[in-house]
């Protein structure tokens, strides 16, 4: 185990990641761990009066902007919004991603979340973590890696169907933070979402969801996960932040 660690948070759309869990990547980064957000999809529905090309297009530029304000490295894999499936082409481009990164850690979609392009990236995302370190699968582009990530579901809007989390982290002093990352994703906001969802303001959602985390777990605000309780991805030491190792287990 290294003293630092590396961390890929994998999301279906351009700012999924920073809803979920952008003040648990600050918190990395602030300690000195390198964050990747490998986002699959454009982003292309997520207008009512551009075309697909020209929301996507802002999209990438919002989801760059986001990505600096985290300190974090951003991978888009250019997948169309909807065309996420559990498909070999698309299995084998997360194994190549998980690769190309090398992450210690994985934050992803719960494979419960409540549409398929995050149910699947989720379920791709866990399944790929282990593949990634196997050899001789074919039609990769990188090589194998030399563990195994642990992989963390991270909060998901629909949380009815969700099972409840384990593991939470203080974002306190990350909470405005985390906002100005979310706020880079101005087309999504206003005008769009009353349209798409019927409500104004993703901010309060975000202030309530994250204020009642941290109630639950004694501070302001925090961000929750599930660890993936499966053999052997599940470590005997935190690798949330604080990220705490045990000696006896290096
Ligand atoms: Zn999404």
């Amino acid at each position: 185990m290294r003293e630092k660690i590396t961390v890929l948070a994998v999301g279906a759309h351009p700012d999924d990641i920073e809803v979920a869990c952008a003040g648990t990547l600050i918190r990395y980064v602030k300690e000195g761990h390198k964050v990747f957000i490998a986002t699959a999809c454009t982003g292309n529905v997520g207008s009512k009066t551009l075309s697909g090309p020209e929301i996507e297009a802002i999209r990438a530029v919002e989801a760059q902007k986001a990505a600096n304000v985290i300190g974090a490295e951003l991978i888009m894999l250019g997948y169309q919004d909807g065309e996420v499936w559990l498909d070999n082409p698309t299995w084998k481009k997360v194994v190549d991603v998980i690769r190309r990164t090398n992450p210690d850690v994985i934050l992803t979609h719960d494979r419960d979340d409540y549409t398929h392009d995050h149910s699947n990236v989720g379920e791709l995302a866990y399944r790929a973590a282990i593949w990634a370190s196997v050899a001789n699968i074919p039609d990769t582009q990188y090589p194998p890696i030399d563990h195994i990530p642990t992989v963390f579901y991270f909060e998901t809007s629909g949380t009815n169907r969700i099972a409840p989390p384990d593991h939470y982290v203080d974002i306190s002093q990350e909470f405005e933070q985390k906002c100005l990352a979310f706020r880079q994703h101005s087309s999504q906001h206003g005008d769009f979402l009353e349209k798409q969802f019927g409500f104004k303001d993703w901010f309060e959602y975000v202030e309530i969801v994250n204020k009642m985390r941290g109630f639950q777990c004694g501070c302001k605000y925090a961000e929750a996960f599930r660890v993936v309780q499966t053999w052997p991805n599940h470590k005997a030491y935190r690798l949330l932040p604080p990220v705490q190792f045990d000696s006896h287990y290096q």
